[in-house]
């Protein structure tokens, strides 16, 4: 895949590593999970959307941007990179944060991504979760204009399809690794928030030759059905970028809803019990809010035998490490 026309700010050095949960997979009746790191990688503590922050930056740096400006939960890992690779770039950032997640404890309000926004030197704007968020944003964009300043705007999760590139560009990465490997994977498996992860591995696999599906995500952001109406649609526009005239269908988006509880942000006991497992197995982290539910889908799927013994399963760890310290009380023993 050659994405050499696609300009790019590197955040990170990669690839990022794949290895074994060795000591969990002990406990698994055969089927090896695999996790690759993009949990730290880079900058800012390290997470998914430096992939997409890499192609944003790039287009904002060269349509001659001085201010990256974007949305999410008042916990948004996005919203905490997009503030650090602002900063990296000498690129000033301003965080449009609705407080749309149910969660008004002391630490969700006040720590975890939000301590770093500020550390980053990101200008945060704090909305009710009931705000006009596109309608601030335009009046923002309009504000910044006025004073002669050029901002770019990355949508929520940084999931436009250029942001995508940067999971297409993990697609093939992660065949690479395969191939040296040699170790096969039945399927890699990702949280779909923004749907952006998803969407652009699935464009990158379509565009290297492998079936979209080869990808399967859990949602915890919308319902299943949207999800993977939102996927599908972010996956056509992406691979219309890398490889026009392909096609994707329906069916080439899995999207499993099975594990995302109430609704966003809010915790499931699916949730804590994996994140518990796995940071007592391996001294490796989930979040509360996208792989902690995505990898509980994982193992719940292991038990009801989806997967065969033998079969090795690639789960891709997308980071959130800062979250965890938001939702405090839920992990008090
Ligand atoms: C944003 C995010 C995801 C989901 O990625 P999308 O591209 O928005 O679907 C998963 N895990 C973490 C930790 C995230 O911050």
């Amino acid at each position: 895949m050659d994405l050499s026309c696609f300009a790019r700010y590197r955040l990170f050095d990669g690839p990022t590593a794949i290895e074994p949960l060795t000591s969990l997979n002990a406990e698994l009746d055969g089927v090896r999970i695999f996790v690759k790191r993009d949990d730290v990688s880079g900058i800012g503590a390290g997470g998914n959307k430096l992939r997409k922050l890499e192609f944003l930056l790039g287009e904002a740096i060269a349509q001659g941007a001085d201010t990256m400006l974007t949305v999410g939960g008042r916990q948004s890992n996005h919203a905490r990179l997009t503030a650090a690779a602002s900063a990296r770039a000498g690129l000033k950032c301003e965080l449009v944060l609705p407080r749309v997640v149910p969660r008004e404890t002391q630490d969700y309000l006040g720590n975890g991504n939000i301590v770093l926004d500020g550390l980053f030197g990101a200008a945060v704007h704090d909305l009710p979760g009931d705000a006009d968020v596109a309608g601030f944003v335009a009046a923002r964009l309009e504000a910044l204009a006025r004073q002669g300043r050029k901002a770019y705007f990355a949508p929520v999760g940084g999931s436009s399809a250029v942001g995508c590139l940067g999971y297409a560009d993990c697609a093939a990465e992660i065949l690479r690794q395969s191939d040296e490997m040699g170790v096969r994977f039945a399927n890699v498996l990702v949280p779909n928030g923004s749907s952006g992860t998803h969407a652009g591995l699935a464009a990158g696999f379509v565009a290297s030759g492998k079936p979209a599906s080869f990808v399967k995500s859990y949602a915890v952001y919308h319902p299943a059905e949207e999800t993977h109406g939102i996927t599908l649609e972010k996956a056509r526009e992406t691979l219309a970028l890398l490889a026009p005239g392909r096609k994707l269908l329906g069916g080439d988006i899995v999207v499993n809803g099975d594990h995302r509880g109430e609704g966003y942000g809010i915790p499931t006991q699916g949730m804590i019990d994996a994140v518990r497992r796995v940071a007592r197995a391996e001294g490796v982290l989930l979040d509360p809010v996208y792989s902690g539910k995505a990898f509980a889908g994982l193992l719940h799927d292991i038990e009801a035998n989806v997967y065969k013994p033998g079969d090795n399963v690639l789960f891709v760890m997308t980071g959130g490490t800062p979250a965890l310290f938001a939702y405090r009380e839920t992990f008090e023993n």
